[in-house]
């Protein structure tokens, strides 16, 4: 899709936008294998017409003007492919998007990871929680892959069993057995450890089996963030702020 742009040209999902000074801002916008920054001038200005363009959780497709693209593209003008504008009707929601916008500004991104961007954005602006969050958790779990930091679901990651699996340990990396279960980790109950395998397992595909089959919401999310911190030793105020306001739902 983005090698079908022309020179000057370039699609992508817009992650987020900054103001930069009092006019102008800078938009973090993906392509399915790199993330590029787009200056965008006087778009805080009312009769700006790239304003529209410049709206996180949207699909656009900017010229720029490649004699001035450096460190970042400058946006000349563009057309706006599609808004999931409901995103932000919902503070669970919108807090959601804005945690992956910055975690995938953070640590980049990959085709399939994309995929799972568009697709959980327009799932959930078109009012599919469930459908958007398991978007969502294949697109924490690609995130993983991509960072090394799967959890192991094959076995017992201590010992190699396959039978008497209680818990996900945090510290060993993966499913763990009744015995290797340490006593801190509480034991899991069956479809939740099903669940995590099945995720985990699909590779982002079987998404009608998974969706039909499960129950996706916000502390599945919560999990694969705890996991994802835990691992990469990150320290996101945004995910305690989701914590609470899904607490509150
Ligand atoms: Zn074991």
């Amino acid at each position: 899709m983005n090698s079908l742009n022309k020179e000057g040209e370039v699609s992508g999902l817009v992650l987020s936008v900054i103001e930069y000074k009092d006019r102008d801002g800078i938009v973090k916008l993906a392509k399915e294998d790199e993330i590029v920054s787009v200056f965008a001038r006087g778009i805080q200005i009312p009769s700006s017409k790239n304003a529209r363009l410049c709206q996180p959780y949207s699909k656009v497709t900017l010229e720029y003007d490649p004699k001035y693209s450096r460190d970042m593209l400058y946006l000349i003008k563009g057309t706006l492919d599609y808004s999931s504008a409901h995103v932000q009707d919902d503070l669970e929601i919108q807090t959601l998007c804005q945690i992956i916008s910055q975690l995938i500004e953070y640590r980049g991104i990959n085709p399939a990871i994309y995929r799972h961007l568009e697709k959980m954005w327009l799932k959930f602006d078109g009012s599919d929680r469930n459908g958007g969050f398991l978007q969502a958790a294949y697109l924490l779990a690609e995130l993983c892959r991509k960072e090394g930091i799967e959890p192991y679901v094959k076995s017992c990651v201590e010992c190699g069993r396959t039978d008497q699996i209680e818990a996900l340990d945090f510290s060993a990396g993966g499913l763990v057995c009744k015995e290797h279960r340490p006593a801190q980790v509480k034991p899991w109950p069956k479809k939740r450890m099903q669940q995590l395998v099945a995720l985990i397992r699909s590779k982002g595909a079987h998404e009608d089996y998974l969706e039909d089959n499960f129950n996706w919401d916000a502390p599945w999310i919560l999990l694969m963030l705890d996991w994802i911190s835990w691992h990469l030793d990150l320290q996101l105020p945004s995910i305690e702020f989701f914590r609470t306001v899904s607490h509150m739902k």
